[in-house]
């Protein structure tokens, strides 16, 4: 214990810095495995934060750690899918989550974050607010004190494991590692206000759409423009333009709130929203410099997990997930050294390569999007029209769709009869077993589908998360999963979906 507030203790665990979603998620997660954990925020909540639009992955992991009826019983706007007007005088692209069962929600983050906050410390999370972290020591390359500070002062707590979910500030990657890269071709600035008594969105076939994202490039390809719809009745209404536009514009329209307003006359979508909507403030937001990726993401005694991490662009909505994913995959790799489920160096690479994976999978399909609305006379994505923008998000789909693990599903035996054999065709050379064997062994599978909960990313070096109350941790690749991974690997991923559906 310490003279300066004798509650924080001087020794525990595992350390998280930051009580935004990364750090609030990881740290439950922790706590229901029976792990002593210390989550130290510099603020006080509820506090405001942007990102309030969230991918459908989001669900599954509430449900796991038991928040998803907080959450939906909260009253948060709920989020079908998302339009996407890439070029002005095209038809709005729809991305519809219900196709595949899915959804998600628009939340008013100071609610969201305060809800998982106090869950947090439900579970058993140490947590202290106004408590911001000023250093970190480190014993060779492995953190192993923090130095917090309150209004009273400072001290120190020890610990065996740090998770840094500590957003834009990111401690580690950015004070320590020095190893944060901007990313110069998302090289943003943002602009945002709320609005009241706004309109809902109409499509193109003049349907009012009350819950879906709304994104809508500006005609002279500097940018575009999001609208969401939150359930205290507002509109959240932000403008995204590069740096180099912004700045000659900034000296065209003499202020921020002139030329705000100025890109939301750009958009015909979003200003006949705003047509008798008023904004709840005179002086509109700004965030900048929010596009970096760190070099990598964990080490010896260490996690990086959500923006800490890196954060490539609003305009898919991903911060989010990924806040999400970093939390999981800290939490379960720093379980998986406790369980003995692997080394300590095989677990902080597969949260690195996790990590990385999800980047670039992100930062591909964000670049794709940013050539078409830059170039709005011209066609960047060949054969993706407005249309079929479905098509373009399935790149992502794996990572952001409703399932953790497609082996969730309810499978029946005629279906696992016919991709088993379709597999086995293509299988039963590489593995010595016959197609009856299989069945069976994938029958069992189905009857443990509970326990078999597993991974939000693909196997990795061989092991994937095991999502599992009291098992987190990592777990080595079986049989369905080696037999699927090779399955992808020829190609015939998509028939198997088909047949699984
Ligand atoms: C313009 C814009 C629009 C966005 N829109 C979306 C969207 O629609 N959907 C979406 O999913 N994402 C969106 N995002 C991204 C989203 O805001 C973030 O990805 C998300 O908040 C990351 O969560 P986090 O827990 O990593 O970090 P944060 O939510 O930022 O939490 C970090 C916490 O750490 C605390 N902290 C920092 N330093 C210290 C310290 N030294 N000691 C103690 N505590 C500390 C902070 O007070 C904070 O509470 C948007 C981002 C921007 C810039």
């Amino acid at each position: 214990m310490n003279s300066v507030n004798p509650k924080i203790p001087s020794k525990t665990s595992v350390v998280v810095i930051g009580g935004g979603p990364a750090g609030s998620l990881s740290a439950i997660l922790l706590a229901r495995e029976g792990v002593d954990v210390c989550l130290f925020e510099k603020a006080k909540f509820p506090r405001y934060h942007i990102g309030e639009s969230m991918l459908p992955s989001a669900i599954p992991l509430l449900d796991f750690v038991g928040l998803k009826a907080r959450v939906e019983a909260h009253g948060f706007t709920k989020k079908p899918g998302a339009y996407f007007r890439r070029e002005q005088g095209s038809p709005a692209g729809l991305i519809d989550f219900t196709k595949s069962g899915g959804y998600s929600y628009h939340v008013v983050r100071s609610e969201f974050d305060h809800m998982l906050l106090d869950y947090a410390r439900e579970m058993g999370v140490e947590v202290f607010e106004e408590t911001s972290i000023k250093a970190v020591d480190f014993l060779g390359k492995r953190p192993i004190n923090v130095t917090w500070e309150t209004a009273s002062g400072q001290g120190k707590t020890g610990f065996n494991y740090l998770i840094d979910a500590s957003g834009l500030s990111g401690i580690l990657a950015s004070r320590y590692l020095k190893n944060r890269q901007f990313q110069d071709h998302l090289a943003n600035i943002a602009l945002g206000n709320y609005w009241k008594n706004h309109r809902p969105f109409m499509n193109d076939h003049d349907i009012g759409c009350p819950g879906h994202f709304n994104m809508e490039a500006l005609a002279d390809g500097s940018g575009w423009v999001w609208a969401i719809p939150l359930h205290n009745q507002t509109l959240s209404v932000g403008v995204v333009i590069h740096r180099d536009c912004y700045k000659a514009a900034l000296q065209r329209h003499g202020s921020h709130e002139a030329l705000y307003r100025h890109y939301i006359e750009m958009s015909p979508d979003i200003s006949a929203m705003l047509s008798e909507a008023t904004p709840v403030s005179q002086e509109v937001k700004i965030w900048q410099d929010y596009s970096y990726v760190a070099e990598s993401f964990s080490g010896s005694g260490y996690r990086i997990a959500g923006d800490a991490a890196g954060f490539i662009d609003p305009i898919f909505s991903t911060g989010i997930h990924m806040a999400f994913l970093g939390a999981l995959s800290a939490a379960a790799t720093i379980c998986a050294t406790l369980k003995n489920d692997c080394s300590e160096e095989e677990a902080h690479r597969y949260h690195d390569q996790c990590i990385r994976q999800a980047y670039i999978r992100f930062t591909a399909v964000v670049a794709g999007m940013y050539g078409q609305i830059r170039n709005q006379d011209k066609i960047v994505l060949h054969g993706i029209t407005g249309q079929d923008l479905q098509l373009a998000f399935d790149v992502m789909q794996p990572i952001v769709s409703k399932k953790l693990d497609d082996n969730q599903d309810e499978i029946s035996t005629e279906t696992l009869n016919k991709t088993v054999r379709y597999a086995a065709d293509i299988m039963l050379e590489l593995h010595d077993i016959s197609t009856d064997n299989l069945v069976s062994k994938l029958m069992a599978k189905k009857a443990h589908k509970k326990e078999i909960i597993s991974d939000s990313t693909n196997a990795i070096e061989g092991k994937f998360i095991r999502l599992q109350r009291g098992q987190l941790g990592l777990e080595k690749i079986g049989l369905w999963r080696e037999l699927t991974n090779r399955i992808e690997a020829q190609g015939v991923k998509l028939l198997l979906s088909a047949v699984s559906r």
